[in-house]
């Protein structure tokens, strides 16, 4: 009887050991959808709707990071290696293209006919005006609505090229998307025009609001210009100081992806509230309101239009 037992807890042990090392030296099946990268979130929610289910996609700057200076993981060189297509904003976004470019390299990406798109193809690039980044362009281009609709267009005509089979499921998302797109491009445009005009200036730590207050009629001020910098040189809190107390600056705002502590500081020097935390850089955590592109723009309008109105 024990000897029975025993040879019964053997056989199963044995099993087991065998179905996990099957398990582990088996070949990954190879998922049906498009393997899809991108760098940062926001392009992330975009391949999203315009792929829906054809598509999995990973985002290398995980969601509340600084897309500006991220360093891969390993993880991130394998699922590289093996996407089918790979997004990234450009227009400077990626430390000047310089970890992409280092990542695309190692990942076999880098040639020519690789399957990599920079989803700001055709925006009109904005420039850097501080003295160590002049003529530099200005990433920020996807918070005016109306380039986020050019990066849908963009992943609309790389997704069908790599994928025609599909291209009337490419075709039929990214239409219903641009339309979402255009109503809440009206209604952010809407919204910002009801702030009165001398009210209508946006105080952030990183300068990342020109594209939008090119867009929403604002003036922009900042303590640093790009994300390169993590908080202010005694210089930039003196400049933005004296900006907030000549406008007569009603409230600050602060971003998801910043350290906080410069605009704390530049609060507390000039007795001007931080009215709340927007985005700019990345999307809001999975599940929490700003989880789209869609819906952090409205958060942002919201949180602008409350914190200047009062
Ligand atoms: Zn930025």
């Amino acid at each position: 009887m024990k000897k029975s037992i025993l040879l019964f807890a053997m056989i199963v042990v044995g099993a087991l050991l065998s179905a996990c090392s099957q398990g582990a030296t088996a070949p990954k099946e190879k998922s049906e959808k498009l393997q899809v990268v991108t760098t940062y979130s926001i392009v992330y929610d975009i391949v999203k709707n315009v792929g829906g289910d054809l598509v999995d996609v990973h985002s290398l700057a995980p969601i509340g990071s600084d897309p500006h200076q991220y360093d891969p993981l390993p993880e991130d060189v394998v699922l590289t290696t093996d996407a089918d297509v790979v997004f990234y904003n450009g227009l400077n976004l990626e430390e000047g293209n310089a970890w992409f470019t280092k990542l695309m390299e190692t990942a076999g990406k880098s040639g020519d006919d690789a399957p990599v798109f920079r989803v700001s193809e055709n925006v009109k690039p904005m420039l850097l005006n501080s003295k160590e980044h002049k003529g530099e362009e200005d990433p920020h281009a996807w918070l005016d609505v109306r380039n986020g609709i050019a990066y849908v267009e963009n992943v609309r005509k790389s997704l069908k090229k790599i994928d025609p089979d599909n291209a009337d499921r490419y075709d039929e998302n990214a239409d219903a998307y641009i339309t979402e797109l255009e109503i809440l491009h009206k209604e952010i445009v809407d919204k910002m025009h009801k702030i009165p005009e001398e009210r209508r200036i946006l105080v952030t730590s990183e300068g990342a609001f020109k594209y939008f207050s090119d867009a929403y009629d604002f003036r922009a001020a900042y303590i640093w210009e790009i994300n390169s910098h993590h908080e202010g040189t005694p210089e930039q809190l003196t400049n933005i100081i004296s900006t907030i107390n000549e406008e007569k600056v009603q409230a600050l705002f602060l971003e998801s992806s910043v350290d906080p502590r410069s605009m704390e500081m530049v609060s507390r020097e000039t007795n001007v509230p931080i009215k709340g935390e927007i985005f700019t850089d990345s999307l809001g955590k999975l599940g929490s309101e700003g989880d789209t592109y869609i819906t952090m723009l409205k958060w942002n309008a919201d949180m602008i239009y409350n914190g200047l109105i009062e």
